[in-house]
């Protein structure tokens, strides 16, 4: 099939018919391109099951992540305690400290991300990922700034 011909099957899918950008969620009706008036983004009329096949794997990664989150605070705990036992709990604070200082800018911070997400993905793919590096940049920095303060 030509480029041609998937533009048209597009605008005629969308001729008088109102339907949302997948990204932005811009009301596409009598499209005239291949191209969202609001974000951008290259569109393309696709096939697909009625279904979304995406729910059951997210709530596979979500059960197989819990524990995995839970096990780990546990490991910490048995370690936090053995500290407490040998040392007393003075050697905890900074550590507690530390902690509730990332969970008070993680917590929010995960929260604006979510918030935002619309807004994102409008942004240019190269903005979007320097935003992700961004995220990912301060985790690390939240995460070296634990290791030697903590
Ligand atoms: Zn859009």
């Amino acid at each position: 099939m030509s480029e041609g011909s998937e533009t048209e099957l597009l605008q005629n899918f969308l001729h008088g018919r109102s339907h949302p950008c997948p990204v932005c969620g811009y009301d596409l009706r009598d499209l005239t391109s291949d191209r969202c008036p609001e974000c951008g983004r290259v569109l393309r009329l696709t096939v697909t099951e009625a279904r979304s096949v995406h729910a059951p794997f997210i709530a596979g990664v979500i059960a197989l992540a819990a524990p995995l989150g839970a096990s780990a605070t546990g490991v910490v705990a048995v370690g936090y305690s053995r500290i407490i036992a040998a040392s007393g709990w003075d050697v905890l604070l900074r550590p507690l400290v530390v902690n509730a200082l990332v969970l008070a800018l993680a917590g929010p911070a995960l929260a604006l991300w979510l918030r935002y997400a619309r807004v994102l993905k409008r942004q240019p793919l190269a903005r979007q990922w320097a935003w992700a590096a961004g995220a990912w940049a301060a985790t690390a920095i939240g995460l070296g700034i634990c290791l030697v303060v903590g």
